[in-house]
């Protein structure tokens, strides 16, 4: 991604741990307990061997688990070019806090595999990808109770179709199989607002900022969420999605885009459409019609807007560029974009920042949704959806013979629907997310050491994480703070 590399001398998963830190102290935290938490439980190289095009190739994967306070953990699985055991560690502890902040009853987990996927068919991506799975499912890192990989980077539903027919092929007799993977397509047991589900969750997480004055006059911002100038980094799946459904739902202005090979701008706003259209054609931005290229990113990345959605790779703002950061605020839909060290800059300059483990969580909690779709074997409203259309009639129905009016074509269509699979998981995404803020603020508003959204948000996970911990009789309550 278009950005110089920070010069950091701490890793990911340290940046993680130091901002992790930071909460247990604010929140006092006994010593122990807070041990138990950080500690990543397992990490597993895995090396297996496939065949390609006549050779034997061998390729590396990890698979971490950071808690299983909660099971199965639950997290994504990444196919990328540069991926390693710190950054898979980082991610599945960042994947527990996440959790548990949504309240998505998982433990914390995430996989990797070092892979340039544009270097090979489809035929050997599946191939690749069954073998992986076979590995993952022997070690148990795979399996609808214990572990359950989904979507990353990288990856999409495709993968885990293959993922999940890995399992299918060792335990074909587990009535629950498909529940081993979540992000399937609809067609093999997933759900409906998986795909977009971070995106979505993205949207629910500026519209509850929004819906508070006295946040938005801390983060020095007048006006509503409609007009604002975002610049998004990244156009993947959790990007477009999100610069979609804002420029689309919330009449936001993307006045600029951040993709590998450079940026485009328009003071105007993008259309994203075409420019996902224009991308998925060339492969990049450059020679996009509706704006202005550059090949400098980074540059984009500082320029002057409102709000400023890393969506892209982590480690994106760092110590080098963190001064020179314009948005007034930073809506983390990447995992771990901004860094320790950087956070710390920002946060004394006054930028407001909506962390990760907050903003993205709509993916893992969309998931959740699906594996418990799964474990039921029932679409959710096959039981209610009808019933629901009834009453809305008898209550529509009395309303008119009551007021002897016959009500509006919209609003009679509005009150006889029934909720589609689709309208009960989007609400208990915007449930889940607007939860979440009040979880924060309330932490913000009690705790007398905690003013930034990170923090809070960390508290929140680490006082939910402690408690099960507590719960199980893993640490003696005398140790408590
Ligand atoms: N990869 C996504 C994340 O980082 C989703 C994980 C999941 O659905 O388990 O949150």
């Amino acid at each position: 991604m278009a950005s110089e590399s920070s010069n950091e001398s701490m890793s990911f998963r340290e940046c993680v741990d130091r901002m992790v830190d930071r909460a247990i102290v604010a929140s006092g935290l006994d010593p122990s307990t807070a041990k138990i938490i950080q500690a990543c439980n397992v990490v597993s190289q895995i090396k297996f061997p496939v065949r390609i095009r006549g050779n034997v190739e061998i390729f590396t994967g990890w698979w971490a688990i950071h808690s299983n306070h909660r099971l199965p953990a639950k997290g994504g699985l990444r196919y990328a070019a540069i991926v390693n055991q710190d950054e898979v560690e980082a991610l599945a502890a960042l994947m527990s806090y996440k959790c548990a902040l949504a309240d998505v009853p998982f433990g914390g987990a995430k996989g990797g595999l070092l892979i340039n996927p544009a270097n090979y068919t489809e035929a050997e991506l599946r191939e690749i990808t069954h073998t992986f799975g076979i590995e993952l499912a022997r070690k148990e890192y795979l399996s609808p109770s214990l572990s359950v990989p989904a979507p990353d980077m990288g990856t999409s539903s495709r993968e885990m179709v293959w993922i999940a027919d890995a399992y299918k092929s060792m335990f074909p007799e587990d009535v629950n199989q498909s529940a081993c993977v979540t992000g399937k397509p609809l067609n093999r047991g997933g759900i409906q607002g998986r795909t977009e589900a971070t995106g979505k969750g993205v949207q629910y997480a500026l519209r509850e900022f929004f819906h508070h004055p006295d946040e938005l006059e801390a983060a020095g911002i007048t006006d509503g969420l409609n007009g604002q100038r975002v610049i998004i980094q990244g156009l993947g799946k959790v990007g477009y999605h999100t610069a979609k459904f804002l420029s689309e739902e919330d009449d936001v202005k993307v006045i600029g885009v951040i993709e590998r090979d450079g940026a485009v701008t328009n003071p105007d706003g993008l259309n994203i459409h075409n420019l996902r259209q224009h991308l998925a054609e060339t492969h990049g931005v450059k020679g996009f019609s509706g704006g202005d290229y550059t090949e400098n990113g980074a540059q984009v990345l500082e320029m002057e807007c409102d709000i400023l959605i890393p969506a892209a790779l982590e480690s994106q703002i760092h110590a080098n560029n963190a001064m020179a950061i314009k948005a007034k605020l930073i809506v983390e839909a990447a995992n771990g974009p901004v860094t320790y060290e950087a956070d710390e800059i920002l946060r004394h300059r006054g930028v407001t920042i909506l962390p990760d483990i907050y903003v993205n969580a709509g993916g893992v909690t969309v998931s959740y949704f699906e594996w418990t779709r799964n474990l039921s074997h029932m679409r959710f409203g096959r039981l209610q959806r009808r019933y629901d259309e009834l009453r809305g009639q008898t209550y529509l129905h009395s309303l008119e013979q009551l007021t002897e009016k016959a009500a509006p074509e919209g609003l009679r269509n509005d009150i006889v629907r029934g909720a589609s699979e689709l309208d009960l998981v989007r609400s208990g995404l915007d449930d889940t997310m607007r939860t979440a803020f009040q979880d924060m603020r309330e932490v913000i508003k009690h705790n007398e050491n905690i003013h930034d959204f990170r923090t809070a948000a960390y508290a929140v996970a680490i006082a939910k994480i402690a408690q099960s911990y507590y719960d199980l009789g893993l640490v003696d309550p005398a140790t408590k703070a």
